[in-house]
């Protein structure tokens, strides 16, 4: 039962859905959409005790051109949160904007946040807390995949099995669901992030060009593929020629990207083979019908949905709105609380960090 005070609170307070990603942190409230949209991204002042500097888009940006002493961090760039305190900053500078975006002074806002499923106790304990510390009324935990699903409508609640592969900076998470539940995971730390070093490595060895992340990252967005094109295409990447030391530039094609990123594909790949190997018969005859959804900004990499289609056999398709799916997922289980609530995760009593 909630208390009168409680359901009128609920009338005006915010809805909040949070995904913090290892590459991007979205923040979705209820009949707003996404209103935060920034990398995650943490820059710290190392002498001054770890002083937050800058978060966000704006600590991106610091990253390789900052003084010593300034260190720009990614508190959670392998699904695990390294530094507790740092994306207790963040979480707490993001929900604090969000909540400052409204024109009322309204009661403090209910969150849902997606955290990365296989995360510790301890892990789950950070998360809760620093989202209260940073002025939740309510705070609850939902593990990405589910909350990916949710967002990209996937009818995790029937009987009949569903399949999410959601493919971020630092992990790639699948799962199949039947009932609500999870039946069948995995999580590789193999993704975004990983595509991008496959292209750093292949320019080196086969060109001794070494170019930067950032210049990896645009190649594989613009040209990089998982399938042939129906065009091949070309592109300029700069950097420094490792034996003359010297600036150079070098074209290469959508092949050549393709090439690159042949590693990490495949281990994508296999981990969806994987995973459908292990899930029960009956649920992999309703996946061939229900198909495989990709979400995540790596999901959108062109030609994987078609790659997969043809490896495993079973239609997979790209979410719409791929990178918004766990922030929307996790702001829609607050709308329909009473029926999604199950979809949770609970915390263990007593679990503490520090
Ligand atoms: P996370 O949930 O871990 O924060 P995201 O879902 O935000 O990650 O995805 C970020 C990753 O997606 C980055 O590695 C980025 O380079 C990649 N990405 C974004 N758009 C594309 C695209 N069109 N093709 C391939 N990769 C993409
Ligand atoms: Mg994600």
């Amino acid at each position: 039962m909630v208390s009168p005070l409680d359901w009128l609170l609920g009338l005006f307070s915010l809805d909040v859905g949070i995904d913090l990603g290892t590459a991007n942190t979205l923040v979705s409230v209820r009949g707003k959409g996404i209103v935060i949209n920034e990398p995650s991204y943490v820059a710290v002042d190392r002498k001054r005790g770890n002083q937050v500097v800058s978060v966000g888009r704006e600590a991106k940006l610091m990253a390789g051109k900052v003084p010593k002493n300034i260190q720009v961090i990614r508190p959670l760039r392998d699904g695990v949160i390294a530094e507790f305190e740092i994306t207790e900053a963040m979480l707490n500078y993001f929900i604090t904007k969000a909540h400052e975006q409204s024109f009322v002074p309204i009661p403090r806002p209910r969150v849902v946040v997606g955290i990365p499923s296989g995360v510790t106790e301890v892990e789950k304990r950070a998360v809760y807390d620093a989202t209260m510390e940073a002025g939740a009324r309510e705070a609850h935990l939902i593990e990405e995949p589910t909350a990916a699903a949710v967002g990209a409508g996937l009818p995790i609640g029937e009987t009949r099995g569903s399949m999410i592969v959601d493919i971020g900076g630092g992990t790639t998470e699948v799962a199949v669901f039947s009932l609500g539940g999870i039946v069948i995971s995995r999580s590789i730390r193999v993704a975004g992030d990983e595509m991008d070093e496959d292209i750093v490595q292949y320019m080196r060895n086969k060109y001794n060009l070494l170019i930067g992340e950032g210049s990896a990252e645009k190649a594989k967005i613009e040209i990089g593929s998982a399938y042939a094109m129906v065009e091949e295409r070309t592109m300029v990447l700069r950097g420094r020629n490792l034996i003359t030391g010297l600036p150079e530039s070098r074209e290469v094609s959508s092949i050549e990207i393709r090439e690159a990123l042949q590693p990490s594909v495949e281990i994508i790949v296999d981990t969806v083979r994987d995973a459908l190997d292990e899930t029960p018969p009956e649920l992999v005859a309703d996946l061939m019908e229900s198909g495989i959804c990709l979400a995540g900004g790596g999901g959108q990499l062109n030609g994987l949905a078609e790659r997969i289609t043809r490896e495993v056999n079973i239609r997979t398709w790209v979410a719409e709105d791929a990178l918004t799916c766990v922030a929307r997922g996790a702001g829609r289980i607050l709308e329909d609380y009473d029926n999604l609530r199950r979809l949770l995760v609970g915390l263990e009593r007593g679990s503490t960090h520090h």
